[in-house]
């Protein structure tokens, strides 16, 4: 596995890989690896692609008084995972071999990138853009993973993509659980253990949602969320949104169908959290 922390020297390992006839297929995380980033190694290595893992905390999508100073950060741990699962190439840059300054352009979406989280986190999702722009011009993909777990990142990408032209398909994977159902997530271990079970109740709504959805067949939207933020509101957390929303551009929806999803997110006590259920 190679590990390297040059722009160029990635681009040629990949050109080498590509001469050879591979398929290129790119997993971008922050690191502090997890099964939910895993998972998406995994169905890359299973579509038989030369594997390409980026680690990078990228100042550029958090917001100043966020957590990218303390956002977990363990490279070797994360090298000695990506080894056992026979990752190709892993790619470190540092912020200035990302960032050259002054670094000018910024990539950003409309519409999509303002709601639900990007009410939240002003900026956040332009920071996101022009990152895995940057990142899809050095790796240049046939494919990239990514995870329904930051579903409505996931969209924005995809629409991305599709509006800049970008030759790249644009693979989702379902979200992974703990076996307590919290969704996998490197800020899960800003977490004490009273507010890991405090914060479980995103998830148990969520379920509770699923189950009325597919055992009930309650599709009526208020009906849900009303059930879904009473569920949420009886535990000591902040519920900060829960929207049951069309997945092709988030727009609110009246009913539950196919290609919609609830999309929530909480703070327990300082830590934010964000989890959703898709019906694709
Ligand atoms: P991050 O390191 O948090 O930026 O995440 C990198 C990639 O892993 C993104 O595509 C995420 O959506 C994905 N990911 C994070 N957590 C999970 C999870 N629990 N299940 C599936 N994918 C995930």
């Amino acid at each position: 596995m190679k590990v390297l922390d040059k722009k160029s020297d990635i681009r040629s390992e990949i050109e080498d890989a590509r001469r050879s006839g591979k398929k290129i297929g790119f997993v971008p995380t922050m690191g502090f690896l997890h099964q939910g980033h895993i998972s998406l190694i995994r169905r890359a290595k299973e579509d038989g692609c030369f594997t390409i893992v980026s680690i990078f905390v990228n100042p550029l999508q958090f917001r100043p008084g966020e957590d990218f100073h303390r956002y977990p950060r363990d490279t070797n741990r994360d090298l000695s995972m990506l080894e056992s699962e026979s990752v190709d190439a892993v790619f470190t840059p540092s912020t200035e071999e990302m960032y050259k300054k002054p670094h000018l352009t910024e990539v950003s979406l409309s519409n999509i990138s303002e709601k639900l989280e990007g009410a939240f986190r002003p900026g956040h999702f332009r920071g996101v853009c022009t990152v895995v722009t940057k990142l899809f011009n050095i790796v240049k993909p046939d494919r990239a993973y990514f995870g329904w777990k930051d579903a409505q990142q996931l969209i924005i990408i995809k629409k991305m993509v599709s509006d800049l032209d970008f030759n790249i398909e644009i693979i989702p994977a379902p979200t992974v659980r703990d076996p307590d159902g919290l969704a996998a997530s490197s800020r899960n271990t800003y977490l004490s253990l009273q507010e890991r079970k405090r914060a479980l109740v995103l998830s148990r709504a969520l379920q509770k949602i699923k189950e009325m959805v597919e055992f009930q067949q309650i599709t009526d939207a208020a009906a849900l969320i009303e059930c879904g933020k009473e569920i949420i509101n009886s535990e000591n957390v902040e519920l900060q949104y829960l929207e049951a929303v069309e997945l092709e551009n988030l727009e609110p929806v009246h009913t539950i169908k196919k290609n919609t999803g609830v999309l929530g997110a909480i703070k327990v006590g300082n830590v934010r959290l964000i989890d959703n259920i898709i019906w694709e």
